[in-house]
């Protein structure tokens, strides 16, 4: 089943925030990918606690990991993690408002000095609206871990102050991002970049954080992990050091 789109405003805040996200932190502009790496990473947390009380959780979709994905051709960069998800209302809440984020502590601290300014994006992640640093339409599909297919909510915003809902049907749990980048950043539509991205920022996530296979120049429905931390976990003792 899915309902119509539902059109809804921003708060003014968070208009503020992607006005000076987008403008300001060009300079940084890959770090919207760990920022988006980090969201997925905390999500496959949750659920992994969330299971320890509840296994019906996770079902038989137990390994928890974050792939990305990307097509040349329609110039997309997806991220895709099988973690807690959302309800409807915890997009709107979560996406649509910097009520709970840390976002808003990065707001607060903003001094109108933009090389001071961007110095602190280091110590606040500024989150999910750092993908409209390099897309100029986002849109997320989520499914919380538990519900029903029917369930699912679709999100999508060009950043300018509103976004539309829906409810549809959602095969998967969890959520996936699409990047629908801008004209000048299809460097972000490479293996080796992202490869490089995730080695630099996201080594550390202990969930695995997977890349397709290339071949011939062109992704294969094969996976690899590229991240270290995680990569331990699936290596032999002996090799440990
Ligand atoms: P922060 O991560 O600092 O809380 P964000 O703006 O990045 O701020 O995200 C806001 C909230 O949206 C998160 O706290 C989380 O509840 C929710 N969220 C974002 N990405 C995901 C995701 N991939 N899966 C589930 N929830 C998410």
């Amino acid at each position: 089943m899915s309902s119509a789109a539902e059109t809804r405003a921003f708060e003014a805040e968070v208009s503020q925030v992607l006005n000076l996200v987008t403008h300001s932190l060009y300079s940084h502009k890959d770090i919207f990918l760990r920022e988006l790496i980090s969201n997925a990473s905390d999500a496959c947390d949750k659920l992994r606690f969330a299971a320890l009380s509840d296994a019906a959780l996770t079902g038989n979709d137990a390994d928890l990991h974050i792939d990305i994905r990307f097509d040349k051709d329609a110039r997309t960069l997806t991220i895709i993690d099988n973690g807690i998800g959302m309800s409807r209302e915890e997009v709107i809440e979560n996406i649509g408002t910097i009520a709970r984020s840390g976002t808003r502590k990065f707001l607060e601290s903003l001094s109108g000095d933009a090389r001071k300014d961007t110095q602190l994006i280091g110590q606040f992640g500024v989150g999910f609206y750092s993908a409209f640093i390099v897309a100029d339409r986002v849109t997320l599909i989520t499914r919380k871990a538990g519900a029903p297919a029917g369930e699912g909510v679709r999100w999508e915003s060009n950043g300018s102050g509103e976004y539309t809902l829906e409810t549809i049907e959602a095969p998967q749990r969890g959520t996936t991002i699409t990047l629908h980048l801008k004209e000048d950043e299809t460097e972000f539509l490479d293996a080796w970049k992202l490869r490089e991205l995730i080695t630099r920022y996201s080594d550390h996530v202990a969930f695995p954080i997977r890349l397709p296979v290339q071949k011939d120049g062109k992704p294969t429905d094969e996976f690899e992990t590229v991240n270290h931390a995680a990569a331990l976990w699936t290596r032999p003792k002996n090799e440990l050091k």
